[in-house]
């Protein structure tokens, strides 16, 4: 990045600030929404072996206009304060973007996960976690962390082994932490929430024929043709999705080792499991062109139809944004465009799909989890037989009256109730479409805002704005 860039939390100030104007609030209430709320630094000791080593890590807690604050842990040898605080206030306007009743926090750790045995890792994310009970930055009213770029349910199940080995009488205790272990307190449909509503999102955006035509594209996501930036949790979901339920092309993906490219597009299941098995896909017998790693923006500017950056912030800065030749950036990472970078963006005509609105479906359904924690109870218990049975009578109904019958196959098919996992998507993808109409209604509305990023800010700024004016402490 140039050194006149400003950096991640000041990309993010830049965006809230040509946002702003836009909303019609008090500049006051403004620089409440905008300022991080609680900063909790901390440097703790693990020992490793016979080493000692003191641990630097954070939880911000960015905004309480609704509380429990809410988002995930971070564990990268990159994190520092700044970059936590940027990602804790992305988490508030994320939260209000999509109705999710939570206040924005995140967490970050300083280590290389991918350097640490699972033991030591383990180590730190109890400790981590003692800390956070001793301050009162953790509990299922208070602050409830989730997984991030290098956590995953394990370190989820160990945050909540820990907290209710501390507060065993808290009878939500499970509500403390999200994105743990389907059996272990947590919800089907969490591993891959992010990367489906990162699907739902992008597809919402190109179903729209008469914005895909001012970009020269026609609607619908089957045939479009997509590079995947980071092969991650979200990244790889969010490939696998677009393939197989939208007939998306998987032309190119990009990651640590290099990037792969086929233009006729190559599926992403045996990329997968290629790389799974030779711990690279450089090699891969489908790729007709293929880059070792060579300069910080490989593969990101191959000719795509959508270009999915979907590893971490700045990755399309002023130095690469002229060359990227996708039309649509999907940004499911956090932050992968600069402000400056966005700027040549938008110039050319790109259309930007923001992380803020594009990558909320992780904090949905962590939402769901969080409700099925307090409630005790799994979805679909209560009514899923109730449904069955009703839409069997229907079903017999019409069939008696036509005197005509449905096959027994299509007849369990047709009067299924709904489980868990369909539930949690069908409550993401509900989340999504109305998110998306919420911040397109805003761009058609106001004249002045041109962009998706400057309409989902509004959206998120004037969804806490009106919690703030409701209590009555801002005029
Ligand atoms: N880390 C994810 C995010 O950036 C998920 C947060 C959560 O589920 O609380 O949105």
């Amino acid at each position: 990045m140039a050194k006149k860039e400003p950096n991640f939390l000041g990309s993010v100030q830049q965006y809230f600030d040509k946002a702003a104007p836009h909303t019609g609030l008090h500049a006051g209430l403004l620089a409440q929404i905008r300022h991080c709320n609680a900063i909790y630094r901390m440097n703790f000791p693990v020992k490793f072996g016979n080493e000692y080593r003191i641990i630097e890590a954070y939880r911000v807690q960015h905004s309480h206009h609704r509380t429990p604050t809410k988002g995930g842990i971070r564990y990268s040898n990159h994190v520092n304060q700044e970059e936590v605080m940027a990602l804790a206030t992305l988490m508030s306007y994320k939260c209000a973007i999509v109705d999710v009743p939570f206040g924005g926090a995140k967490g970050g750790v300083k280590i290389n996960p991918w350097e640490l045995t699972t033991f030591q890792r383990e180590k730190v994310t109890r400790r981590y976690t003692m800390e956070l009970i001793n301050r009162n930055f953790i509990g299922p009213a208070i602050d409830v962390p989730a997984p991030d770029y290098g956590t995953g349910s394990q370190e989820m199940a160990w945050i909540y082994d820990t907290y209710r080995t501390f507060k065993g009488s808290d009878i939500d205790a499970a509500g403390c932490v999200t994105g743990k272990p389907a059996n272990l307190n947590g919800i089907k449909g969490r591993v891959e929430a992010t990367g489906r509503g990162v699907y739902y999102g992008i597809r919402s955006v190109v179903d729209q024929a008469k914005d895909m035509k001012k970009i020269g594209l026609t609607a619908g996501i089957a045939g479009k043709t997509m590079i995947i930036q980071g092969l991650g949790n979200v990244g790889s979901y969010t490939a696998k999705i677009s393939q197989d339920e939208g007939g998306a092309l998987i032309v190119g993906v990009a990651e640590v080792e290099g990037v792969i490219y086929n233009p006729k597009g190559m599926d992403i299941h045996k990329i997968i499991a290629y790389r799974q098995e030779h711990g690279t896909f450089l090699g891969f017998p489908g790729a007709t062109t293929e880059l070792a790693k060579e300069d910080r923006w490989y593969g990101l500017d191959f000719e795509c139809d959508i270009l999915v950056p979907a590893a971490l912030e700045n990755q399309i800065t002023v130095e690469n944004a002229d060359r990227i030749q996708a039309k649509i950036i999907a940004e499911a990472a956090n932050g992968p465009i600069t402000a400056d970078g966005e700027k040549i963006l938008l110039k050319k005509g790109k259309v930007i799909i923001p992380d803020l609105f594009l990558n909320a479906g992780g904090v949905t359904v962590s939402y769901f989890e969080w409700l099925k924690n307090l409630s005790h109870m799994r979805f679909g218990r209560m009514d899923k037989r109730f449904n069955q049975n009703t839409y069997m009578n229907l079903l017999n109904k019409v069939e008696e009256m036509t005197g005509k019958t449905v096959g027994i196959q299509e007849k369990i098919f047709l009067t299924r109730g709904g489980d868990e996992i369909d539930l949690v998507r069908s409550g993401l993808e509900e989340t999504m479409v109305t998110a998306y109409g919420q911040i397109r209604e805003i761009m058609n509305k106001k004249k002045k805002v041109n962009d998706l990023r400057t309409a989902a800010f509004v959206s998120a700024i004037q969804k806490m704005g009106s919690d703030y004016l409701a209590m009555g402490i801002f005029p």
